[in-house]
Formats: structure tokens, C-alpha cells, sequence
């Protein structure tokens, strides 16, 4: 990859596109296309068709998909699925049909069965039942994956997929309906302690685990799969270690300052037990996650204040 080619990266308003964009400006990349919503509706295939037609971007990342936490995927299962559908079946086709030199396809790890083992290989696609809270989702980026390795298959397109863990960072969604855990509690302790309320509650039985890594991390790992990753074989991208969502809550509650109670509403769904990728395939290639979750906590908590907090 050159540093003047063309790169279109669709998503760049969401909280991955966002990063992957600093990341290739801060690593001199000088010729990154985005196109807004209002611009481009990446659900529209003739818009899509037209648009990479007339572009024809040798490098394309999708990092554009509908996401959301624990209770927005099991609460809308067919727009999870349809909308996805239809934005990687448009940006993959079209970046195939006008000849795009390499695709990153951005799956998640909620691709894997809800029992496997941990941590979880790249082998673990496919092998058991999908958890249910998010099986449409994860069922529209398996197509992804799969439509990636047929491209491969039968047209030798340099198409590309990896699996990152849990995100965080700037532009999360700090909305408490459809946010992920450590978006939804990073804000909740924001407001128990302006608020002085006694206690933070806390979704689920908080026995879970996750790994989280910070958005900025995924970025380099994305770089760097753009320059030397050339299989359609799906790599993990995680920092290799997860903490529960008890103790998560807490580690949150000290960054903020919240030094309340904490509650477990054990109506709301536990999700999958434990979601720990094995990311030896990525380390061999030489990345290795470089900010540490209560650094990265304390920043987005930063980011939170100056972007998101009322008041
Ligand atoms: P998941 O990794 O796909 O399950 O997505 P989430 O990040 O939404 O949830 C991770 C875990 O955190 C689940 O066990 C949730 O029940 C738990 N959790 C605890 N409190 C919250 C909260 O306020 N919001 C969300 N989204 N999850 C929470």
C-alpha cells in the first residue's frame, strides 16, 4: 500500500472509522474518501455502484454496519440483520466490480459460538450455536466473512476479514438503550455521581467476561492487515485478556469518581458466559495492543466529558 493510494473508508463517522481514519492520516496516508450519510446511503446499491464507479478506490475498509449493545440486538433483530446485509453485500460487490486491489472487512467476535473454547481461535467459526441476544447480527457478519472468502475463492480478490473484541473509545454510543457495557456504565457513574445517588446499576448477574480494546489499538491492527495481511483465513484482534463485567463496573466507578453502591438488575440478559480471543495470528505479525483498559477508560472518560456529558 502506497501512501498516496486511494483509500475509501466506508463508516468513517461511527467509532471505528473514525480511528482508522486518524491512523492513516497520522501515518501520512494522503488520499482517504469518506462519504457522510447524507452524501452516500450505503444501503442503496445503485448509489453504492455509482459511487465506487466513479471513484474507484483501489483500497476499501468496511467499517460501516449497524451496531449496538446487548439489548438493541436482541430487541431488532431484523433491522441488525437486514441493514448489515445490504451495506457489506453493496460495498463488497462494488468494490470487486471496479477492481479494488484489497478490502479490510470488519466482522466482531460475537461471530463465534456462545460455548466456545476460550480463548477463542479463529478455527471456532462455525463450530457450535450462535449466542441468541446476537445471532442476527453475528449471522449478517458471518455472510460478510463468507462473501469475502468466495471473492477469494473464485476470483482471487484480495479480501480480507478480522474479528475485533469488545470496542471502546472516542466516539462510542453513550445512549444507555443501544450503547455496549463499558459505554453505558462509564456514562451511568458519570450521572450517580453528578446526581449523588447511592447506586449504579449494573445489567445482568455482572458474572460475564469481555475483553475490551480501545478503538485506537484496532486502528494500528487494521494498518497493519492493510500492508501485510493477505489471506481470506479471518484473524482475531484482541489485547488477549478479560475481566468480568463486576469488575469492570468497579475499575469504571474509580476512574469517575463514584463511590456509590453498586446493583445488579437481573432481569436484563447475561449474554454470552466469556468472549476471550486468542490473537496469536495477530502478534506473530508484530502488533501488540499499546494502551492499557484503565488508561484507555480514563481517556474515553476525558472524551466523554468534553463530547457527550450535559452541563
Ligand atoms: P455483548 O458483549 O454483545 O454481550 O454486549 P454488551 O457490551 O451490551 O454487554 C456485555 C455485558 O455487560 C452483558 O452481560 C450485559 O448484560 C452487561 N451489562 C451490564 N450493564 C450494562 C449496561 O448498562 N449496558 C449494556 N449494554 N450492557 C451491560
Amino acid at each position: 500500500m502506497n501512501k498516496s493510494d486511494k483509500i475509501f473508508v466506508a463508516g468513517h463517522r461511527g467509532m471505528v472509522g473514525s480511528a482508522l481514519l486518524r491512523r492513516l492520516k497520522s501515518e501520512e496516508f494522503k488520499n482517504l474518501l469518506t462519504r457522510d450519510r447524507a452524501q452516500l446511503d450505503l444501503s442503496d446499491e445503485n448509489a453504492v455502484a455509482n459511487f465506487f464507479a466513479q471513484e474507484t478506490p483501489p483500497i476499501v475498509v468496511v467499517a460501516a454496519a449497524k451496531v449496538g449493545g446487548i439489548k438493541a440486538n436482541n430487541d431488532y433483530p431484523v433491522e441488525f440483520l437486514l441493514e448489515n446485509l445490504r451495506i457489506q453485500n453493496n460495498v463488497i460487490r462494488a468494490a470487486y466490480e471496479n477492481c479494488a486491489r484489497k478490502l479490510l472487512f470488519l466482522g466482531s467476535s460475537c461471530i463465534y459460538p456462545k460455548f466456545a473454547p476460550q480463548p477463542i481461535s479463529e478455527s471456532a467459526l462455525l463450530s457450535g450455536p450462535l449466542e441468541p441476544t446476537n445471532e442476527a447480527y453475528a449471522i449478517a457478519k458471518i455472510a460478510g466473512i463468507k462473501l469475502c472468502q468466495a471473492y477469494a475463492r473464485e476470483h482471487g480478490a484480495n479480501f480480507i476479514s478480522a474479528m475485533p473484541t469488545n470496542l471502546y473509545g472516542p466516539n462510542d454510543n453513550f445512549d444507555l438503550e443501544t450503547s455496549h457495557v463499558l459505554a453505558a456504565l462509564l456514562r451511568k457513574a458519570h450521572e450517580a455521581k453528578t446526581r449523588r445517588d447511592p447506586k449504579l446499576v449494573v445489567w445482568g448477574t455482572s458474572k460475564p467476561r469481555r475483553e475490551f480494546l480501545h478503538v485506537d489499538d484496532l486502528a494500528a491492527a487494521c494498518v497493519l492487515l492493510l500492508e501485510k495481511y493477505d489471506s481470506p483465513e479471518i484473524i482475531n484482534v484482541g489485547c488477549g485478556e478479560d475481566i468480568s463485567i463486576h469488575e469492570l463496573a468497579e475499575l469504571i466507578c474509580e476512574v469517575v469518581g463514584f463511590d456509590g453502591e453498586l446493583a445488579w438488575d437481573t432481569t436484563k440478559p447475561d449474554g454470552t458466559p466469556r468472549k476471550l480471543l486468542d490473537v496469536t495470528k495477530l502478534r506473530v505479525l508484530g502488533w501488540k495492543p499499546m494502551i492499557p483498559l484503565r488508561e484507555g477508560i480514563a481517556q474515553t472518560y476525558q472524551w466523554f466529558l468534553a463530547n457527550y456529558a450535559e452541563g
